[in-house]
């Protein structure tokens, strides 16, 4: 391809073609960076038993939250979990966490307490520090960045890479729910108060508004040496086994009878006609963890499971490369995995 010819502006490259494109151009000398741009989290060596994790988020006003439908301590602790997800999908330990604003003026004291409430929770409950950020005045809406850090034992880092042909690809718990609460909340925004709520929907908005970041799963799956690949579902399954799959260098075969759906996602998708499947392959911000195994291991993956007290689902096979990314229907069809999850530049300007 001529330079000419080269896709330049950033609705054509993707957001993910950016991030390759970065990467390609990023240098990292010296032997400290063992896994730069292109995971959930960069690897550090800081000493020869322990890595340094660090991972950054941002959280736009608009783009990733409408305070229409929810509150800034939603916000916040939505946006903790992201940053705590990342870290439990390269299987450590979460520990300390930074946040920088920027914030109109109009907002009172008590809209930030809030929004920090927001952060504290989920900090309380996994024993992370918060220890610093940075503030400035924003002239329209709500701009947040947060980076946590972490440490996981040398060499024993989850990551996206070394999902082997033959695998087994589990997730936990269930997809598609948090973008069925997300529906739920902007659809509520239009009605009137005194329309009658469904009992499925206050569980679908919970599992958007409180997500729960799997870091014992993580942190089991990297100290028992069991994973050979893995992912957080941030961005929704069709986008992230995309992602496992590139970083691997894999193809794979998932089989929608066994993706896990909760019966709250499939009376949602019976009311409003909608396949839950579709919800379960676009739907992102599930925050469950994507990984592979030796196929050997199903039986530690079932007892890791009772004990945890988490379902873990198997639903698929890596494959060779060339077989590309299929989705083997009830049916027997096989279809290809489009990405349908969200691309910050898919839309255009
Ligand atoms: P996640 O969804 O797990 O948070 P992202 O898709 O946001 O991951 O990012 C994928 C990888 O690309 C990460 O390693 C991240 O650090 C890196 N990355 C994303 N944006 C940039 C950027 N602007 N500059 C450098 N690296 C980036
Ligand atoms: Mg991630």
């Amino acid at each position: 391809m001529t330079p000419a010819s080269r896709p330049s502006t950033l609705h054509a490259l993707g957001e993910f073609g950016l991030i390759r494109d970065l990467h390609k151009h990023c240098h990292t000398p010296g032997s400290e960076v063992i896994q730069g741009i292109g995971d959930d989290a960069a690897i550090l060596r800081t000493s020869p038993k322990e890595s340094l994790l660090a991972s950054t988020d941002l959280a736009i006003e608009g783009v990733h939250f409408d305070l229409a439908f929810e509150s800034l301590q939603d916000v916040g602790y939505r946006t903790a979990v992201a940053n705590i997800s990342d870290i439990a999908a390269m299987g450590g330990i979460p520990k300390f966490l930074l946040v920088a604003l920027a914030i109109p003026p109009s907002y009172s004291i008590h809209n930030v307490r809030a929004l920090y409430q927001g952060f504290k929770k989920p900090c309380r409950q996994y024993n992370i520090s918060l220890v610093g950020g940075d503030t400035s005045t924003s002239k329209s809406g709500l701009f947040l960045c947060l980076t946590i850090l972490g440490h996981v034992r040398a060499n024993r880092a989850l990551t996206r890479q070394g999902a082997k042909v033959g695998d087994r690809v589990y997730v936990t718990g269930t997809l598609g729910d948090s973008k069925a609460g997300l529906q739920i909340l902007q659809r509520q925004r239009k009605q009137k108060k005194t329309t009658t709520h469904q009992p499925y929907e206050t569980f679908l908005k919970k599992r958007h508004l409180r997500p729960i970041p799997r870091l014992a799963i993580g942190q089991h799956l990297s100290q028992g040496r069991l994973a050979h690949a893995a992912i957080d579902v941030s961005d929704g399954l069709s986008g992230d086994i995309h992602h496992l799959c590139h970083a691997s260098r894999v193809g794979v075969e998932l089989w929608a009878t066994h993706l896990p759906i909760s019966r709250q996602c499939h009376a949602y998708a019976a009311a409003h006609r909608c396949n839950p499947i579709d919800i379960a392959l676009e739907g992102g911000e599930d925050y469950e963890l994507l990984f592979t195994i030796d196929p050997r291991n199903h039986g530690r993956v079932t007892e890791l499971s009772h004990m945890l007290k988490t379902t873990m689902t198997c639903i698929g096979e890596i494959k060779p490369k060339p077989f590309g990314l299929r989705l083997k229907l009830e049916d027997g069809i096989n279809r290809k995995i489009m990405r349908q999850s969200y691309d910050h530049f898919s839309t255009k300007p």
